[in-house]
C-alpha cells in the first residue's frame, strides 16, 4: 500500500467518525439529549473497533497466517495489509537464511579436515563432521566440553595455554586409526579460536620410505666404497706411469668426495630419523669450543690466509648434544673459509642474544644474492654449483647444521647482502644456556661435562 493510499484510507475512517458523531448531535437535537446521544454515538463507534481490534488480535495470535487474512473494513485492511507485506518478507528472509545455512553444513562437511570452533577456555562451539572421523568429537554430544579434556594430550592443552601458534603442533589421533594430524590454530573475533586438524598421515609415510631409501643406500655405497679407496691407497704406492698415476690420483680424489657425500647423507638421515636423547646432552663449553674450530679453519686456510677472531662469553654454558653441535658449528665456520676470497676477516662470537645465546660466524665475503637465502639449507642446493664441488662441498653442509641445531632446541638465522659478506647464526633458548664461574672458564679447553 502506498503513502497516498495509507493517508486516504484514514482520511475515511476520520469522515466515518465525523458521520457517528453528526448522527449523534442530529438525534440530540431532535430528542433534547445532545450529550447522551453525543455518547451513544463514540460508545457504538468505539465498540466496532474494539471487534476488529480483537479481529487482529486473534489473527496475529494464530500465527498471522496469510490464507486467513481477516475482513475488517475501514483503516484497519490498511494496517491488516501492512502486517501482511512484512509478514511476507519476513518469511523470504527466512527461507533464505535457510538455504544459506543448509549450504553452510553441507560445505563445512565436505572439507577433507577437521575444523573446530573453540570459545573461552577451548571450548568446543562447533564442529563439522571430519572432526568426528578425525578427532572423534561427536557432534553435537562434544559441544560445551574443553577440547584438551576430549584429546587428553598434555603437550596439546600446553601448546593451547601459550597461545603461539606460528608453528603447526603435530598430534597422533586418539582414534584407533591413529591418523598423524597437523594442528592449526588461528584466532578471531572475541577470544574464538579456530582449530582445523589435517590428515598427515601419508605424506609422512611417503617422508619415511623417503629418508629410509637414502639411509639404505648411503650405507650400502659405504662398504663399496671403503674397498674403492683402500685399493687406491695400494696403486698410489706404487711405481705407475705418469698416466696411470694421473688415472689413480683422480680416481682417489672422487672416492674421497663419494665418501663425503656418503658420510653426510647418513649423518643427516640420522639426525632427521633418530629421536634426539636428553641424556646424551652434555654441558657443553662453547667458547672453547669455537676457539678449537678457528683454529681447525686457520689450518683449512693455511696459505689462503684468511684471518679469523673469536670473541667469547667463557662463562655461558650450552646443554646440547656435543657431537650434533660440533658438526653444526664446523660446518659453519669452515663454510666461511670455503666461500670467501683468500685473506678475508672472518669473526666467530659466542654471546647473549635476544632469547638466549648466538654462535654467529661472520665473513666478508661476497655475500648471497636475498633469492638463494630461503634455499640454502635444502639439501645439495649451491649458489655456485661449479664452486661448491672444486672446494670439496657436498651440498649437504646447511641441511645439516639446520636440523643439529633445531634437535638443540635452537634455530639458524642466515642473514647476507651481496657484496657485505654473510652472517651466520645459531640463537639457543636461555632454558638451554648455564653459567659457571670465571676460574673454570679459564681453565676451559672446549671439553663437555658429562650431565
Ligand atoms: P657446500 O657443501 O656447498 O658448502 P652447504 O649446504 O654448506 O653446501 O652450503 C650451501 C651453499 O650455500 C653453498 O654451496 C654456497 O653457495 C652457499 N654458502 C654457504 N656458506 C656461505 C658463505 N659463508 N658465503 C657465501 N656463500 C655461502
Amino acid at each position: 500500500m502506498s503513502r497516498r493510499e495509507h493517508s486516504e484510507s484514514w482520511r475515511r475512517e476520520l469522515l466515518q467518525l465525523a458521520g457517528w458523531l453528526g448522527a449523534g448531535l442530529l438525534i440530540g437535537l431532535i430528542s433534547g439529549a445532545v450529550t447522551l446521544c453525543l455518547l451513544l454515538a463514540l460508545g457504538g463507534y468505539t465498540a466496532i473497533h474494539l471487534r476488529r481490534l480483537d479481529a487482529l488480535g486473534g489473527w496475529l495470535a494464530r500465527g498471522a497466517r496469510l490464507d486467513r487474512t481477516p475482513e475488517l473494513g475501514g483503516g484497519w485492511d490498511a494496517l491488516v495489509q501492512q502486517i501482511e507485506r512484512l509478514r511476507t518478507s519476513a518469511d523470504q528472509r527466512k527461507q533464505r537464511l535457510l538455504v544459506l545455512r543448509r549450504s553452510q553444513h553441507e560445505f563445512t562437511d565436505a572439507i577433507p579436515d577437521a575444523t573446530l570452533i573453540l570459545r573461552d577456555n577451548d571450548e568446543i562451539e562447533w564442529a563439522n563432521s571430519a572432526a568426528e572421523r578425525l578427532l572423534g568429537i561427536r557432534n553435537p554430544q562434544d559441544l560445551g566440553q574443553r577440547i584438551g579434556n576430549l584429546l587428553r594430550d598434555p603437550s596439546l592443552r600446553e601448546y593451547l595455554r601459550r597461545g603461539e601458534f606460528a608453528r603447526p603442533f603435530e598430534l597422533i589421533s586418539p582414534r584407533p586409526e591413529g591418523f598423524e594430524l597437523d594442528l592449526r590454530v588461528v584466532e578471531f573475533g572475541d577470544g574464538q579460536r579456530l582449530l582445523t586438524a589435517r590428515d598427515v598421515t601419508a605424506s609422512h609415510r611417503l617422508q619415511t620410505v623417503r629418508r629410509d631409501f637414502v639411509a639404505n643406500v648411503s650405507h650400502e655405497l659405504r662398504t663399496p666404497l671403503t674397498v674403492i679407496a683402500g685399493y687406491l691407497e695400494v696403486l698410489e704406492g706404487e711405481d705407475l706411469s705418469p698416466e696411470l698415476a694421473r688415472g689413480v690420483d683422480s680416481m682417489s680424489r672422487q672416492t674421497t668426495r663419494m665418501t663425503r657425500i656418503v658420510e653426510d647423507l647418513l649423518a643427516l638421515s640420522r639426525l632427521e630419523m633418530e629421536q634426539s636423547d636428553p641424556e646424551d646432552d652434555e654441558e657443553i663449553a662453547v667458547a672453547g669450543l669455537a676457539r678449537k674450530l678457528a683454529e681447525d679453519a686457520a689450518r683449512l686456510s693455511g696459505e689462503r690466509g684468511h684471518r679469523i677472531e673469536v670473541q667469547t662469553d667463557d662463562a655461558l654454558l650450552l646443554r646440547a648434544n656435543p657431537l650434533e653441535l660440533g658438526s653444526a658449528l664446523s660446518n659453519l665456520v669452515n663454510n666461511a673459509v670455503s666461500h670467501t676470497p683468500n685473506g678475508t676477516a672472518i669473526r666467530v662470537s659466542w654471546e647473549t642474544c635476544p632469547g638466549g645465546a648466538c654462535f654467529t660466524v661472520r665473513d666478508s665475503g661476497p655475500g648471497i644474492d636475498a633469492e638463494h637465502l630461503p634455499r640454502l639449507t635444502e639439501r645439495f642446493y649451491r649458489v655456485d654449483p661449479g664452486r661448491s664441488r672444486a672446494s670439496g662441498g657436498t651440498g649437504l653442509g646447511l641441511s645439516i647444521v639446520k636440523h643439529a641445531v633445531m634437535r638443540n632446541g635452537g634455530q639458524l638465522e642466515i642473514d647476507s647482502r651481496p657484496g657485505e659478506g654473510s652472517r651466520f647464526m645459531c640463537r639457543f633458548p636461555a632454558e638451554r644456556l648455564l653459567r659457571r664461574n670465571r676460574v673454570a672458564a679459564a681453565d676451559d679447553n672446549g671439553a663437555g661435562t658429562r650431565r
